[in-house]
């Protein structure tokens, strides 16, 4: 297990450098750090369809794992069945053993809402994971990137135990502050992003991975072609990298 109480742990000493360094000298547990050479986590962002039709498949197929952060993308996610997943496939992805996280109800920015509607969108959209049988996030990812100052306490009180931004570093999972978690987008159309983002492994950081859309038809600017993909994965299964959800990492904690 990760230190005594890890969540409390992890709160309290955020931003305090002084006590980092305190923490920092503590013994790690050895079941993670086995894990950081050649280890990746990947997360792909709101719901988009390929994640269940092309995306999940080739994972599984390499036997690598994901967390999909998903929401019901404003204005058209009930509707729009070519870009969006249906519940349903939602459904399917926590059955193929893969992470579905919240990333709020409706992809709401945490600077543009109060923290009251923070804390009803995000359990809105537990209520409706709930009823697909789908388990209570552990993870979050704020909307658009940005966090805000008042949703730690709210994502602490809930059980989260992270929340990812789209910092764009490698994650070291015992320093840097659970709710600031880093994250590098890697769509676009080669390899260069995401061979950059494996440069930053080290047995101190793990690079967690952002895709969107595979393709992303509607949102162009994070789109990346299947073939580049699908390139890309074999690669990382011909490397012999460690393919992780983020909850693999958090259910050691
Ligand atoms: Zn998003």
């Amino acid at each position: 297990m990760f230190f005594l109480d890890p969540l409390d742990w992890r709160y309290e000493y955020r931003l305090d450098e002084e006590r980092k360094k305190t923490a920092a000298r503590r013994t790690p547990p050895i079941r993670i750090f086995e894990m950081y050479n050649k280890t990746v986590i990947l997360t792909f962002d709101d719901a988009v369809s390929n994640h269940c039709t092309f995306v999940a498949p080739l994972l599984k197929e390499l036997g690598f794992n994901a967390t999909f952060f998903v929401c019901e993308f404003p204005p058209d996610f009930a509707t729009d069945k070519v870009q969006y997943m249906s519940w349903e496939q939602i459904e399917e992805l926590d059955n193929m053993g893969f992470e579905v996280a919240n990333h709020t109800l409706t992809h709401a920015g945490l600077g543009n809402i109060t923290p009251a509607e923070f804390e009803k969108q995000l359990l809105d959209l537990e209520a409706l994971f709930r009823s697909h049988g789908i388990p209570k996030s552990e993870n979050f990812a704020y909307p658009g990137g940005p966090g805000a100052a008042y949703a730690a306490p709210i994502l602490q009180k809930h059980g989260f135990k992270t929340a990812r931004t789209v910092r764009s570093a490698a994650w070291n999972v015992v320093m840097d502050d659970c709710w600031l978690v880093p994250s590098i987008p890697v769509h676009g159309p080669d390899d260069s992003a995401l061979k950059k983002a494996l440069d930053l492994a080290t047995t101190d950081e793990i690079p967690v991975l952002l895709y969107h859309g595979v393709p992303d038809i509607l949102h162009t600017w994070v789109d990346t072609p299947p073939e580049i993909f699908e390139r890309e994965m074999r690669y990382l299964a011909a490397e012999e990298w460690t393919v992780l959800a983020l909850r693999d990492i958090t259910n050691l904690w």
